[in-house]
């Protein structure tokens, strides 16, 4: 069953992407597997998933050493990461897609130092303004990655930002594409800078993820439809 939603999934990726000239091996798809056990995020892995997301600390500690044991993913964090969880953190994930702050980021460099780690964050952008929802404002985005680039053992590799909730897909496109112009932005800004490398554009869920790639995304964060139940 999540082969076959795997699938269909793939081919909808695959679709756009013809239709944007796009290769679809340079799209990442994390497979979002906050709600599921350790039997289905096997069953992902062996259909082929080489990245999975989670958005809890503790969850995701639950579940790394039995997964770790059969299956080697990339684990990607992309809920709110509080900085007391940051050690935690580091021992798990191989890219932090929350950052929102200096004190953060101040937190995942120090500790990533001492365990000789560079770890490669994403700046999360509030790009809807919405007040239940994590991010830094988009106006005060190039500060704090210009912050961050002095920074030793992070590396800023792109944008993410999580789309409004709302009836119609189609309305989440001004906010896709208000994130990829701010990253083409900063892309070109910290061009050659060492630490800052806007590669990728995290956006795009089940509901929207069509849009997002159309409007420039390379890393989709996928759950329900994986593994929803037919
Ligand atoms: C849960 C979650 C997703 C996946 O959402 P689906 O609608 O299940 O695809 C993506 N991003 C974040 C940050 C999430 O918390």
């Amino acid at each position: 069953m999540i082969k076959d939603n795997l699938s269909q999934v793939r081919a909808r990726i695959d679709a756009i992407c013809s239709k944007l000239n796009k290769n679809p091996a340079e799209v990442t798809l994390v497979c979002v597997t906050k709600e599921s056990s350790i039997p289905q995020i096997l069953e992902a892995a062996q259909s082929g998933i080489t990245d999975i997301g989670e958005n809890r600390i503790q969850d995701a500690w639950d579940k790394f050493d039995l997964v770790s044991q059969k299956a080697t993913l990339k684990w990607h964090m992309i809920g709110h990461l509080q900085t007391n969880k940051v050690r935690q953190a580091l021992k798990i994930f191989d890219m932090i897609h929350s950052v929102d702050s200096l004190r953060l980021a101040q937190e995942l460099s120090k500790e990533a130092q001492k365990i000789n780690k560079n770890i490669d964050i994403l700046i999360q952008v509030n790009s809807s303004g919405e007040k239940t929802k994590f991010g830094i404002k988009p106006q005060d985005t190039t500060r704090l990655i210009n912050d961050i680039a002095n920074l030793k053992s992070v590396s800023a590799r792109g944008l993410m930002t999580i789309a409004p909730l709302v009836d119609d897909p189609e309305k989440t496109r001004p906010f896709f594409r208000s994130l990829r112009v701010l990253r083409d932005r900063i892309a070109d800004e910290f061009k050659g800078s060492p630490q800052v490398k806007m590669d990728y554009l995290s956006m795009g869920m089940s509901q929207d993820f069509e849009v997002a790639l159309e409007e420039g995304s390379n890393m989709l964060r996928i759950g329900s439809l994986i593994f929803k139940k037919n």
